[in-house]
């Protein structure tokens, strides 16, 4: 994962913690048939004979072919889970002991006052990251994603989109960066000040996002159907929510992944539905799932995901406090810095938070496992349909993302930000409201 991904990866940890979703199948990140219109082999797939598994535990049927897929995707994603954390350390530290970092900040000085000189480095740092991890991510990003059947962009349009995201980064990351080398510079509990300022940028970004950012790669809009749209809306008003909070995005347009999200605060505060999904669920279905993210919108998952995430930032800086300074002084010479406060230590300053985010998700993916399941429960509850129904709605987003029900135990206990979809299919089934 380039670098810049992870100073965007901060930013979204704080925003994720505000986008919880029901994308239980996006773990392992696939997607499915775009609307019907577009049938492809995928589909076909999924409609011809039933699959290996007992008759009792499948109610969305699946071709031996599209089986084989899943696991043969949930593989290559579960082995990615690593070798996207390994490439990203090798990726910083080749920046870091290259003395690359030091020679760009160098570079970066032309610009003289110290505002412009830090913004000048992040980008080239950014560039210079996204570079070295381009043939990685356009494996990852693209190439398995079209060899799967997801991918409804072409390559340029794909990467139009990809570059527009970097300079986004660049735009929007100086902000925290710049506050991090300013509390860096004046106190010894940066870490501390730091975490506390990161609250109302979170803030920021999580109303930002929605209304300026997404609208930049997606159109947002009311629902198109007007019958669905009045019985959501029916269910929202039920729930206390109000209705004109609820849109549907042409999420095709890039993969034909299906999901749905809240995010958003106070004003900008909305739950979004894919149009894959909306082509691919029936309107039971729909309910459930709508059902789900109102549960996220009125438990307030949002702000505690938020909380979560910045326990997460001041634990990870305030070990990194007290473990980056042994590292430049064993390193001074390699690295061509001798001080935190330098801007070339951002690469190092990335290695230790990806370290601490990958030994922390345990617990970051266990708190979002239990909103999860919270939000499972208050669906069922304020849905009314039926188990089946919503085992069937889980079990489609298996077939149709190619999302692997039943993982290893220790990659869902790791990875999973969701319960696996059998344990949420088993529950909604014995589920009584
Ligand atoms: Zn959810």
């Amino acid at each position: 994962m380039p670098a810049y991904k992870h100073i965007l990866t901060s930013l979204l940890l704080l925003t994720v913690a505000a986008a919880v979703c029901l994308d239980a199948a996006a773990e392992t990140t696939d997607s499915t048939l775009a609307a019907p219109s577009t049938l492809t082999g995928a589909a076909a797939d999924s409609l011809s004979a039933p699959a290996a598994e007992s008759a009792a535990d499948v109610v969305y049927p699946m071709s031996a072919e599209r089986r084989a897929k899943l696991i043969a995707y949930s593989k290559l994603n579960n082995i990615w889970r690593f070798a996207g954390f390994f490439i990203t350390l090798a990726v910083m530290s080749l920046i870091l002991f290259t003395g690359l970092s030091a020679r760009l900040r160098t570079w970066a000085r032309v610009a003289r006052r110290k505002f412009l000189v830090l913004w000048l480095f992040l980008a080239l740092f950014v560039i210079a990251d996204y570079l070295l991890n381009f043939p990685f991510h356009v494996y990852r990003g693209f190439l398995v994603e079209a060899k799967y059947g997801f991918m409804n962009q072409t390559f340029i349009a794909w990467l139009g989109e990809d570059l527009l995201g970097l300079a986004i980064t660049i735009v929007v990351g100086i902000i925290p960066v710049w506050l991090l080398y300013l509390v860096i510079e004046k106190t010894r509990r940066w870490w501390l000040w730091f975490s506390a300022a990161s609250i109302p940028f979170a803030v920021f970004v999580i109303v930002l996002v929605p209304v300026v950012i997404s609208p930049l790669f997606n159109k947002f809009e009311p629902l198109q159907d007007k019958q669905l749209e009045a019985e959501i809306l029916s269910l929202a008003d039920e729930a206390g929510i109000e209705g004109s909070h609820v849109f549907q995005v042409n999420a095709s347009k890039q993969s034909s992944k299906i999901n749905a999200y809240v995010t958003g605060l106070f004003s900008t505060r909305r739950i979004v539905l894919y149009d894959t999904m909306i082509d691919n669920f029936t309107g039971d279905e729909i309910k459930f799932v709508m059902g789900h993210e109102m549960g996220h919108y009125l438990m307030h998952h949002i702000w505690k995901g938020l909380a979560v995430a910045i326990i997460f930032i001041a634990g990870g800086l305030w070990l990194s406090s007290r473990l980056i300074p042994p590292v430049i002084r064993r390193f001074q010479g390699r690295f061509g810095f001798n001080r935190l406060d330098d801007f070339a230590s951002l690469p190092l300053i990335v290695i230790f938070l990806a370290i601490l985010s990958f030994l922390f998700n345990p617990i970051t993916n266990g708190c979002s496992r239990h909103m999860e399941r919270q939000a499972d429960r208050f669906a069922m509850d304020i849905s009314g349909v039926s188990g089946e129904t919503a085992a069937t709605a889980f079990d489609k987003l298996s077939v149709f993302n190619l999302s692997d029900p039943d993982p290893h135990p220790a990659i869902e206990f790791w990875f999973y930000s969701h319960p696996a979809l059998n344990k949420r299919i088993s529950f909604v089934r014995n589920y009584r409201p």
